[in-house]
């Protein structure tokens, strides 16, 4: 036994809010970090004590091991708790904070080192019996093995990163033609983003189904599953929507698949929780695709449906204390849905819209349960993921559980920034998503229409002001009027802009909404860093080319061209950080 009385919470947002709350549940102190952005965030003001430990760039702060080590020495913390993203999985850290002499709250490096890469993960789960997508993994950097390993597995295909995440380096390609550009670029955009440039292929599962086994493991040897969530709900490869239990599942695929992620973690030793994510087809095959070593961003529907508290596991695995519950101990009750709401602009290609919320408060409602790292007036800070929140409805029935979301949503106040709250109930709304039967595909596919549907749920001025309404569950899908499925793009004002907000990405896209500032004045959507000018004076280019690269909030910026032309001027370039409504490139 090691008992922890002291936290170090070595993130911020939500998830360190969230673990504050876990440990002071179990009577255990939490000390916060913060980067100088945060000084006053709600994850500082709800610790016992808070440390700063660097500027607002993450390397220098929620990324740094030394100063994170001498912010738990200094306040004599005993255990560090990682959450998720920045070094949740970073094996180095883990090793670190084990090698001073405190507790990790999570996996043995080796787990997390064994699934960090995607392709020595598939090797082991194939060795463990664990079905994985047909694939190739060559280390070559040569595209011609690919070409020819492509051929065999069949179009389309996927190029991963194996030291991806975050549906960065990701890319889907349905055409032999495109392979040797899609290689490339996903090698380009995983050496910037993973350090790591190492590429592999993996049949496309069009259509399929992204199914998750949450499983908590002891340090005794005892690993149970907690049942699987659904994130098919997704843009650009990354979850919008999650929810337990999966509509897809019937009571033997989760018998099936709950075995495969407890096979999974027993193949890699692992130890406390973590998450199996499978790729399922209509016909119940399932591939494993990866294992995140870390709690998940959408832990809590696994908690409203099954009644445990996770982080509190994880607190009571990591002081050496056996699971309390053995697999048949364990039961499915009812149905939950999150929903993580942003602080983006959906209108304009899901631009991160950083800024003061001057009013954030959602009322308490049965069966709602809000996880923020905000409240009002707060900043939605441009060096960080821009959730505002998750919102996670539970009731008895999916039906029920989707109403008190809709109910959720509808009643909040947000002011001071744009959010993708009602691009969230467009798409609970849709009969599809009602279906349960919303593919990983299908927001792309129905991105138009669902941002057209947005309209009739934006709140009108005086509900703003004044009270919110009682919840209504508005169905704009069973409108009479004007509105209809699968309407055009030219719908939608704005849609031929110049910028585009961008994570690798294959089938729609949106054009962001950027005026041009004068004649031909390109001009950055939002502050950030250039990443690449990939035009020079003199150049012709098309329309849609891209002329340069920016990256803000974990999202790669494309500013496109609006029409053809020739570059007039070039006002940045590379490594250099830019202000909103800086002047980019000019084209004549
Ligand atoms: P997956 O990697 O399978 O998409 P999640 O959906 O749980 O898993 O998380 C997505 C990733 O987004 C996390 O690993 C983390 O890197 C990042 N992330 C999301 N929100 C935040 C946040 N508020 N702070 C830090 N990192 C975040
Ligand atoms: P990340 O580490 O970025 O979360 P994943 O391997 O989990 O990467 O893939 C992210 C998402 O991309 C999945 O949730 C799924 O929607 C899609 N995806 C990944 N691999 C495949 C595949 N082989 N076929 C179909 N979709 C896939
Ligand atoms: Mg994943």
């Amino acid at each position: 036994m090691t008992p922890i009385t002291r936290v170090l919470v070595a993130n911020r947002g939500e998830i360190a809010v969230r673990i504050i709350r876990a440990c002071h549940d179990m009577e255990m102190a939490a000390v916060a970090v913060y980067s100088d952005a945060d000084a006053g965030a709600l994850h500082v003001r709800r610790a016992d004590q808070a440390v700063r430990i660097g500027t607002a760039a993450p390397a220098e702060s929620y990324l740094n091991i030394p100063a994170l080590l001498r912010a738990a020495f200094s306040t004599r913390c005993d255990a560090v708790h990682p959450g998720y993203g920045f070094l949740s999985e970073n094996p180095t850290f883990a090793q670190a904070v084990i090698d001073a002499g405190l507790t990790w709250i999570g996996p043995p490096p080796d787990a997390i080192r064994a699934m960090g890469s995607k392709t020595e993960a598939r090797a082991r789960m194939e060795q463990a019996g664990v079905p994985i997508v047909p694939g190739y993994q060559g280390d070559s950097d040569d595209d011609a093995p690919f070409i020819d390993a492509a051929d065999r597995i069949g179009y389309p295909v996927m190029v991963k990163a194996a030291g991806g995440g975050g549906g960065r380096g990701i890319r889907v390609v349905r055409h032999r033609d495109d392979l040797p550009d899609a290689l490339a670029g996903a090698r380009r955009e995983a050496a910037h983003a993973f350090g790591d440039a190492r590429i592999f292929l993996e049949r496309y599962i069009d259509g399929g189904r992204h199914i998750e086994i949450q499983v908590l493991a002891d340090a005794h040897g005892n690993i149970v599953h907690l049942f699987e969530r659904e994130c098919s709900a997704q843009r650009r490869h990354q979850k919008v929507i999650e929810e337990a239990p999966s509509p897809l599942v019937t009571p033997a695929l989760r018998t099936r698949m709950g075995a495969a992620g407890v096979e999974a973690a027993r193949a890699v030793g692992y130890v406390n929780a973590g998450t199996v994510e499978f790729i399922a087809d209509a016909a119940g095959n399932f591939y494993f695709l990866e294992m995140n070593t870390r709690l998940q961003v959408e832990h809590p529907v696994t908690e409203a449906v099954t009644g445990h508290d996770l982080v509190r596991l994880q607190l009571m695995i990591a002081q050496g204390k056996p699971l309390p519950f053995a697999q048949t101990d364990l039961h499915l009750r009812g149905h939950a849905i999150e929903a993580r709401l942003y602080a983006e602009d959906p209108r304009s290609g899901f631009l991160p819209a950083p800024g003061t919320l001057t009013a954030f408060s959602i009322p308490h409602m049965p069966g709602v349960r809000v996880d923020a790292g905000v409240t009002s007036g707060d900043a939605i800070s441009m060096h960080y993921d821009p959730m505002i929140a998750k919102i996670i409805a539970f009731d008895s029935t999916r039906d029920g559980a989707i109403r008190r979301l809709d109910a959720a949503l509808a009643a909040a106040i947000i002011d001071g920034t744009a959010t993708n709250r009602d691009f969230l109930r467009a798409l609970i709304a849709h009969p599809t998503f009602a279906a349960g039967e919303v593919d990983t595909p299908f927001i792309e596919r129905h991105l138009d229409s669902l941002i057209a549907a947005m309209d009739s749920f934006a709140p009108s001025a005086d509900r703003v002001t004044v009270q919110p309404e009682p919840a209504r569950f508005v169905d704009p899908w069973a409108r009479a009027d004007g509105f209809r499925l699968g309407q055009g793009e030219n719908a939608r004002p704005g849609a031929a802009g110049a910028g585009q907000a961008s994570r690798p990405r294959d089938g729609n896209v949106q054009g962001a909404r950027r005026p041009l500032v004068g004649a031909g004045m390109l001009t950055a959507p939002m502050p950030g860093q250039v990443r690449d000018v990939q035009v020079i004076v003199g150049e012709a280019v098309k329309r849609g080319q891209t002329l340069v690269l920016l990256e803000a909030m974990k999202m790669e910026i494309r500013i496109t061209a609006p029409g053809d032309g020739v570059v007039r001027a070039v006002h940045v370039q590379p490594g250099q950080t830019v202000e909103r409504d800086q002047p980019v490139v000019e084209l004549a």
